[in-house]
């Protein structure tokens, strides 16, 4: 597989690439969808377990360090979803808008 075609959440062209180490073994590479950002309601129900399960999979991924140490070098208004085990949420998520 091409790197540049890999799916790896949550990254996007608005900001700079992870480091090499951190695209190849990224634990949510293979289910992007699940890093995604809530919706306003999430609070409860099936949204609730997703954030969970997708944090819980950024406590055991491998290239956790990296990855924190990446994102908390990026301007907060840049991450949406969940990104080294932590939430982050546009304004427009927090307006009530659901993220697709
Ligand atoms: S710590 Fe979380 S967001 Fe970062 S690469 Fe691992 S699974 Fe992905």
């Amino acid at each position: 597989m091409n790197r540049t075609n890999r799916r790896v959440n949550p990254y996007t062209t608005r900001r700079p690439p992870p480091p090499t180490t951190v695209i190849e073994h990224a634990a949510c590479r293979d289910d992007p969808g699940l890093f995604d950002a809530p919706s306003a309601d999430w609070s409860a129900g099936p949204e609730r377990e997703r954030v969970a399960k997708a944090k819980a999979t950024c406590a055991a991924c491998p290239v956790l360090a990296p990855c924190a140490q990446w994102s908390s070098s990026l301007p907060r208004s840049s991450l949406d979803g969940i990104v080294s085990g932590r939430l982050y949420r546009t304004p427009s998520h927090s307006r009530g808008t659901t993220h697709n």
